[in-house]
């Protein structure tokens, strides 16, 4: 059962899609992205690299942004 998120929902810059069976899985892939966008100074994603720097700055934030996805992931219908 695969789930689809987009680069903006996991706090990103565009729309590409991620499909993964796992909210770990979807954020692994975001991950990566987000890493090969920086490595090509992405402006776009620069700039959300940014904001989701400062939220790590502080754990309980982080963990708020977190559970907000993971029940966004969960809601979602799976692919057919
Ligand atoms: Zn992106």
């Amino acid at each position: 059962m695969m789930k689809t998120m987009t680069c903006k929902q996991l706090g990103g810059a565009c729309d590409m899609k991620f499909q993964a069976e796992s909210f770990e899985e979807m954020a692994q892939l975001s991950k990566k992205h987000g890493m090969e966008m920086f490595q090509k100074a992405d402006a776009a994603h620069l700039e959300a690299m940014n904001k989701m720097q400062e939220l790590m700055n502080s754990p309980g934030e982080m963990k708020l942004w977190m559970d907000n996805k993971r029940s966004e992931f969960e809601a979602l219908p799976d692919d057919k």
